[in-house]
């Protein structure tokens, strides 16, 4: 049993006592299955002469069916994915490449790996892609893909953004790192275009600690990303596949990028396909709990979010709006110091797991690149991480410490 995160205090203050970083443990079927295969020894996925099933194999069939595509990849991280989603959908070395400027590094670090040049897509002040600026920069730039990143599980209107890209022809990728179950008016993401990709880091909807799902109805960005991941010649040895022709047509031509995913990871990651749903219902409540509370405190706004977003908030983002940095700095050491660790995008610097596009100087262009909104909004942008396992009342205690981190930083 965890111990509760909210206990009574002799004092006016209220403090979070739970571990907002602490993820959800691994089901006792996974670790079962992981301690079988440690026995058995054979982590790799691949076997030359073997009669089971590998669990990568397993996980990928069923994965594939979850989302309702037709085949499915295992590599060893999504950032990894995005690379081979790339490389699969024919990128070549100096292509250029849409992306959203509110993202995570590893989506501008797929687009370097694989020898493209980033186009930085400005956002608007829900933190999604601005659809307009898409327009422009699609036509200014001639790229042909979009990586599209549903950063922190923020999902735009769909219907707009596909029609601009079939306007313009953009292969579209879509990194679902944080929206794994979120759709879109009844349809998941990773299904909008033509290549979805899925993370399973420790931080994210399901949990191997590292590893990337890869999905796609396209036979040959299938047999390419299968062989870019470093199936060698054993990819009959995959369940969610096309036919052993489509890889006639690449097995000379594709290198080996050894990014496979390994047994081990996939067995972990098999018993908590049939705790998904749950655990997003989980994320749906504590967010409905806490936004309006957030909301209702000075200086933060909370982002709209339309009626056909369908998200699974494994986080929470706000804004804060109309104080100093002196007194964002007072607000987030005090709720840090309260319990609750507050990440902001507006540092100087990159920190932890944040950064922005003007602290990627490796990507070309990118100085020339006017995303001044996202300058701004990234400025005062907040976010929380949200573990499954917050009650009503942890929700009641995180936004206290919350509005008097406000009031702190407010004296200040
Ligand atoms: C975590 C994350 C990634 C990368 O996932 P890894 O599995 O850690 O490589 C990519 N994009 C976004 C938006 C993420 O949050």
């Amino acid at each position: 049993m965890r111990e509760p995160a909210t206990v009574a205090s002799d004092t006016d203050e209220a403090f979070f006592h739970g571990d907002l970083s602490s993820p959800d443990p691994i089901p006792e079927a996974g670790i079962e299955a992981a301690v079988n295969l440690m026995r058995d020894g054979r982590l790799f996925r691949y076997g030359e002469d073997r009669n089971s099933i590998p669990e990568a194999a397993l996980l990928e069939e069923e994965f594939a069916a979850y989302t309702g595509r037709k085949y499915c990849l295992g590599v060893n991280s999504c950032g990894c994915s995005l690379f081979i989603a790339l490389k699969a959908v024919g990128v070549e070395s100096g292509d250029k490449v849409l992306m959203n400027a509110f993202t995570l590094a590893p989506v501008p670090g797929a687009i370097a790996h694989a020898g493209a040049d980033a186009v930085i897509v400005d956002i608007d002040d829900n933190y999604l892609i601005d659809i307009n600026d898409l327009d422009r920069k699609a036509a200014a730039s001639g790229a042909k893909i979009l990586m599209l990143s549903y950063m922190r599980g923020h999902i735009p209107d769909m219907d707009a953004l596909m029609e601009i890209c079939h306007r313009h022809g953009l292969t579209v990728i879509e990194d679902c790192a944080h929206t794994m179950g979120a759709g879109w008016n009844g349809k998941l993401t990773g299904t909008f275009g033509s290549v979805g990709c899925f993370s399973t880091q420790t931080f994210k909807h399901i949990n191997s600690g590292e590893g990337g799902l890869i999905v796609t109805d396209d036979e040959d960005i299938a047999a390419r990303a299968i062989l870019f991941s470093g199936s060698y010649m054993l990819y009959a040895q995959h369940r969610a596949r096309p036919s052993l022709e489509v890889f006639e047509r690449h097995r000379y031509q594709v290198p080996n990028c050894s990014m496979r995913m390994s047994g081990l990871v996939a067995a972990l990651l098999r018993s908590q396909m049939p705790v998904l749903d749950e655990r997003n219902e989980s994320w749906r409540r504590i967010y409905a709990t806490l936004e309006p509370m957030i909301a209702a405190i000075n200086h933060l706004k909370m982002p709209e979010r339309p009626e056909k977003e369908e998200f699974v908030p494994s986080s929470l983002q706000f804004s804060i709006d109309g104080i100093s940095d002196e007194q964002i700095a007072v607000f987030l050491s005090y709720a840090d110091v309260h319990g609750v660790h507050v990440k902001w995008f507006g540092h100087q610097g990159p920190i932890g797991f944040t950064s922005r596009h003007d602290h990627w100087r490796y990507l070309g262009g990118h100085n020339s690149t006017d995303v001044s909104n996202a300058d701004r909004v990234l400025h005062g942008l907040c976010d929380i991480r949200l573990p499954a396992w917050l009650t009503d009342e942890d929700c009641q205690t995180i936004a206290r410490v919350l509005g008097d981190a406000m009031e702190q930083a407010k004296q200040h």
